[in-house]
């Protein structure tokens, strides 16, 4: 079978444009017409870059591939001499050419331009061909994906703004940030400063400070050095103590971590994570997606992360301070750049959220409100809740009770002793032994909750359909199964998840909780700091009697 079309679909507009749209390969529309960009994503496209007020008559269009592949499917033509082909006619233009912005759709352009890989991390970016540091790469979603996906229309539309104002100059005007760890050179600067922001790295899973960074403008950042010493450094004591203004992005991670390693804050007063809940309930909150939407500075999260120790290297941590002796593979000096940049990068989205909140009364009366509920969240967390471990003992005797009973009843029914958490398994029964139809996700054949959900539904229509008495008592059988299935999976996430979670040693359970989670504005939580703990938002409520599904 032929995995690539003939019709060859050439570039469209001049090549001396100021902005350049690099797509993956033609598609149906494409190939029938003989042009890039006119199928329902390129009207999309075209729409939107219109409404950002550039003209499809400006812009150039181009392609990797210049032939439509197979099905659409762009990864069955990564071997062709087509895509080599199309990949060196795009490297001569760029020689020739030099388009003030390139949008690069999708992870391939943006891969085969940059470098950078995951265009969920890199959307939005301001970055350069991979050798040649002038030409300026903004990648962004591709427009099918945004047809497929509408929730992210949003980002996509920002996207193409930065794209459309970037195309009116060459440069990157990336900030240069000035991140240092002298910090005694600081103590004035950042105790005199009107605001600083602050954010702490720690030991994954525990509360070991690796490094505490506080900054002090949008550019300019001073980090303090750990090394698992905490609590005798007198210097972020005498910062996080004073009363200058400070703002953090999900600063209840920070400020808990801190009080726990005897650290008093004051004035902690501002949080990008808030803000943006209150501006955009809707939208991602992560600092990685405010940095790319509100900041110049490029993605830098996967670097920085690499270098945070885990907590079984925590022994290396604490007892040495020189970089030979610290856990292999983690680089100190790009940890505290990292969260150097963390720092920066919280200041110039809260600037920049701030001018959004400007003169909205209305969305800052909630930002204070939702601050007011950040502090105390802080304080319940902290507190937590005592496990009575007389009840819990019930609960698992009975819970364990209902596990066995409804495991009997699927063994009795299937003659085997399927588990119903291995994903290999419940395929063999649900689509080889009892023959249902394959249900998918992602493109894979999927036993997830969504697929028993619809099975139960197939099942249930089939056993009124059907005429024979046999065949209905078939369907029947197989509707218990699955429902057996997901009682059974619902009884093992209440045994790991709400009855067997660790407790801490003061024999309390405890959340982090975010006054953040929701759009509707409730709350959520997640496990503590150092991994013990319970989501207490999402306990279950239901009795636990030990009956079988209806
Ligand atoms: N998608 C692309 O990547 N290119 C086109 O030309 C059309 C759709």
């Amino acid at each position: 079978m032929k995995i690539i079309g003939s019709t060859y679909v050439g570039n469209e507009g001049s090549p001396n444009a100021k902005l350049w749209c690099v797509g993956e390969a033609p598609g149906y529309y494409e190939e029938q017409e003989g042009r890039p960009f006119v199928g329902r994503a390129g009207t999309l496209l075209e729409d939107v870059l219109r409404l950002n007020g550039v003209m499809r008559s400006e812009v150039f269009f181009t392609n990797l591939l210049h032939y439509r592949p197979l099905d659409n499917k762009f990864q069955l033509a990564l071997d062709t001499q087509e895509l080599k082909d199309g990949i060196a006619e795009l490297n001569s233009l760029l020689k020739r050419h030099s388009p003030n912005c390139i949008a690069a759709f999708g992870g391939y352009p943006c891969g085969f331009l940059t470098g950078h890989h995951g265009i969920t991390r890199y959307r939005g970016s301001i970055l350069s061909v991979r050798n040649n540091p002038k030409l300026k790469v903004i990648p962004t979603y591709h427009p099918s994906y945004i047809e497929r996906n509408p929730k992210y229309y949003t980002i996509f539309d920002n996207d193409i703004r930065r794209i459309v104002e970037d195309s009116k100059f060459p440069e990157l005007n990336i900030p240069e940030l000035e991140i240092t760890t002298n910090y005694l050179d600081y103590r004035d600067v950042l105790l005199n400063a009107k605001f600083i922001t602050i954010d702490i790295e720690t030991v994954t899973g525990t509360d070991i400070i690796l490094c505490v960074g506080f900054a002090y403008s949008p550019t300019q950042s001073v980090v303090v050095p750990c090394d698992g010493t905490f609590n005798s450094n007198n210097f972020i004591s005498e910062i996080l103590a004073s009363n200058v203004p400070k703002g953090a992005h999900f600063g209840t991670y920070d400020k808990t971590v801190l009080i726990l390693n005897k650290y008093t804050i004051n004035n902690y007063i501002h949080d990008t994570i808030i803000q943006a809940h209150v501006l955009a309930p809707e939208l991602p909150k992560s600092l990685a997606y405010l940095t790319s939407i509100y900041t110049r500075i490029p993605y830098y999260k996967s670097a920085g992360r690499e270098n945070i120790p885990s907590k079984d290297e925590v022994d290396k941590v604490q007892v040495v301070s020189d970089q030979k002796s610290w856990p292999a593979k983690r680089n100190k000096q790009e940890l505290y750049i990292y969260n150097g940049t963390d720092c920066c990068a919280t200041y110039q989205v809260f600037m920049a959220q701030q001018e959004e909140l400007k003169d909205d009364t209305d969305h800052v009366r909630i930002y204070e409100y939702e601050m007011e509920m950040v502090q105390i969240a802080i304080e319940f967390g902290l507190e937590g809740i005592r496990v009575d471990e007389g009840r819990r003992s019930i609960l698992r005797t009975l819970i364990y009770k209902k596990f066995t009973a409804n495991q009997m009843a699927l063994e009795l029914l299937t003659g085997e002793k399927p588990n119903v958490n291995s994903p290999k398994q419940m395929k063999e029964l649900l689509y080889e032994k009892l023959n249902l139809p394959k249900r998918m996700y992602k493109k894979k054949v999927t036993t997830n909750d969504d697929a028993l959900v619809s099975l139960i539904t197939y099942c249930k229509g089939k056993a009124l359909e059907v005429k024979k008495e046999d065949t209905k008592k078939e369907y029947s059988k197989k509707l218990y199964i699955i429902k057996l299935v997901r009682e059974l999976r619902g009884v093992n996430k209440m045994i790991g998840t709400y009855i067997d979670f660790k407790v801490s040693d003061d024999g309390k359970a405890r959340s982090i909780w975010k006054a953040h989670a929701a759009e509707t504005g409730r709350w959520g939580a997640e496990l503590f700091i150092d991994d013990t703990g319970i989501s207490l938002m999402t306990t279950p409520r239901e009795s636990l009697d030990d009956g079988q599904p209806e």
